[in-house]
């Protein structure tokens, strides 16, 4: 579309620059701020962080035998062992001050009496998830905003971050551009926190908001930084595929505590194969997406995939207090006391991402990470809750570490910086290609539903890595491209197709099963060849170059 950076209409400076205004993002600038750093956060909304339900905290309120260590041995026995301990030491250490940090700031956790209240979630010895009854994340998130404002946080919101701004291997801001107009923006930093969240929708069926689009991965690949665990992506296992206008709404879990049953295309109630004593409860989320997924593989589910969500047996009284689930079921036309909905497993978090130290610094002089953007926290399988906890632990951490990290003021040739920048979307803006980003987005999602879903094999990843190759040769061939917008859609294709391979690649490497990552082929953990992280950065060629990284 023949930008040039001449054409960059708008320039802010800052010490730090936030990405992301989720909860780690907003977390990290209202941290950096207050550590006395001028700084400024950009988004483009709110990403997942509104619909976190809880965060865990051990606090020992409900059980005065929880504490940092039990949460630590939890946190690596959820994940396998494969878990970064010196991030996990960090996350149990900063769990209780994060969480006063935030009851400071007068976000109104449920308590009873005066002692909070805790719920028990699974994989957690104790009750110790922490929650707001109007809506833990949405809430948190409106006083962080607040907080951020009040001090002094300069925000962007409604920009999309197309490319980090990188000098010498330093990394110096980042372009951003507005969808419908194209204008730009350039925000030089002394220091750059990418909170960007996960791998958004480069499933078929995915919980994301349409807001994440693992940018967070890819801008940090560009620049040099180390992408780590990348195979494990952990799936939701009740995500609704009918009725088609709820398609993507979690069913809730605790539901089935309630009486509500998992029933396939014969009738069973199969969960009791798999989980004699219990059938639908008592199960890790983890485990019990194997199981549907199972079903459905072996020919019992029905004819779209699925099993069916049985509400009908959930005493009437406990199904209306689900209010708006109950709600939009029957805004689709489904009363869920008739009848229910039917539900697959659907990707929904992704425990790798961005390389961090203790300090949540990437490794890349200028960039940190924090949130769903890094990993290594969470090893092969995260602990339900924890995506809360370490968005407002890693969120604080990052903001520190970026304001006493700062890079010195150095003359630089910021044209010169900025053009290169410029050149990406340039380059995304050709328009003598005969595929549409959108169809190569399509097949993105199809592929990797085929080839990396909850079970996988060496064949399955190789033909995904093949159809992927395919699809890298049409967008290196250049995509058709006629407006801004569509040569933003070209650069979000490229950057879910880059992260794509990623996940396909190190998910044929790992010949084992471990925690999120099964593999038909390979059933057994192998702690003697496997206890390592695989680890992706790109090459001086532009190619992957695959590393082991020894657990710290
Ligand atoms: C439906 C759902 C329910 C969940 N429930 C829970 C739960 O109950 N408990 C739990 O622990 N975890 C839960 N999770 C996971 C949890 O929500 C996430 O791990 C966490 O919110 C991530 O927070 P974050 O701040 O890192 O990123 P996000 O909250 O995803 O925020 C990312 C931010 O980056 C912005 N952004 C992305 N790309 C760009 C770009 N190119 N340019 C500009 N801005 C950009 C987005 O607009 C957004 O502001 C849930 C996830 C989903 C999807």
């Amino acid at each position: 579309m023949g930008v040039t950076s001449s054409q960059i209409e708008s320039v802010m400076t800052t010490d730090v620059l936030v990405l992301g205004g989720g909860i780690a993002g907003y977390r990290a600038a209202v941290a950096a701020r207050e550590a006395d750093c001028s700084v400024v956060l950009a988004s483009l909304a709110h990403g997942a962080s509104p619909y976190v339900i809880g965060a865990n905290i051990p606090l020992g309120a409900s059980d005065p035998a929880d504490g940092p260590q039990v949460y630590f041995d939890d946190m690596v026995r959820g994940g396998y062992g494969l878990n970064d301990r010196r991030l996990v030491q960090a996350m149990a250490a900063q769990a209780v001050p994060s969480f006063r940090e935030l009851d400071g700031l007068g976000v109104p956790f449920a308590r009873e009496n005066g002692r909070v209240l805790q719920r028990h979630l699974s994989g957690n010895t104790y009750p110790r998830s922490v929650f707001v009854p109007e809506g833990t994340g949405r809430v948190i998130l409106d006083y962080l905003k607040a907080r951020a404002k009040a001090i002094g946080v300069a925000t962007c919101q409604g920009w999309k971050v197309i490319s980090l701004l990188s000098d010498q291997g330093e990394v110096v801001g980042a372009l951003l551009v507005k969808r419908h107009t194209g204008e730009l923006l350039a925000i030089r930093a002394r220091a750059t926190v990418l909170a960007m969240g996960g791998i958004g929708r480069i499933y078929d069926d995915s919980t994301y908001p349409a807001d994440i689009a693992a940018d967070s991965y890819a801008l940090a690949y560009d620049v040099g930084a180390r992408l780590v665990d990348m195979e494990f992506v952990q799936f939701e296992p009740v995500v609704t595929v009918w009725p088609e206008e709820c398609r993507g709404l979690e069913m809730p879990t605790a539901m089935l505590g309630d009486g509500a049953r998992l029933i396939n295309a014969k009738g069973e109630r199969f969960m009791f194969r798999y989980n004699p004593e219990h059938g639908e409860k008592r199960i890790e989320k983890a485990r019990m997406s194997l199981c549907i997924q199972q079903e459905i593989d072996e020919g019992r589910g029905f004819p779209d995939d699925t099993v069916l969500f049985d509400t009908t047996s959930v005493p009437r009284e406990r199904l209306e207090s689900y209010i708006s689930h109950c709600k939009r079921l029957r805004a689709a036309g489904v009363d869920p006391t008739v009848e229910g909905p039917r539900v697959r497993p659907a990707a929904h978090s992704q425990m790798g991402g961005v390389h961090i130290d203790h300090h949540g610094w990437s490794g890349v002089p200028g960039l940190y990470a924090c949130g769903e953007a890094a990993g290594g926290v969470h090893g092969a399988s995260r602990l339900a809750g924890n995506g809360g906890s370490e968005t407002i632990i890693f969120g604080a951490i990052a903001g520190r570490g970026a304001a006493s990290g700062l890079l010195a003021p150095a003359a630089r040739d910021w044209p010169r910086i900025e053009r290169m920048a410029v050149d990406s979307l340039r380059a995304a803006g050709r328009t003598h290609g005969s595929a549409e980003p959108i169809e190569i987005k399509r097949a993105v999602r199809q592929l990797m539903a085929r080839a990396a879903g909850l079970y996988r094999d060496a064949t399955g990843l190789a033909a995904g890595i093949a159809d992927a190759d395919r699809l890298q040769a049409e967008v290196d061939a250049g995509l058709k491209v006629e407006s801004t917008s569509e040569s933003i859609a070209a650069l979000e294709a490229r950057n879910m197709l880059l992260i794509a391979r990623l996940i396909l690649r190190a998910a044929l490497a790992r010949t084992e099963s471990r925690g999120a990552h099964q593999r038909r082929d390979h059933r057994q953990q192998d702690d003697s060849a496997w206890l390592k992280h695989l680890s992706y950065r790109r090459g001086p060629d532009g190619q992957p170059v695959q590393e082991l990284v020894a657990i710290q």
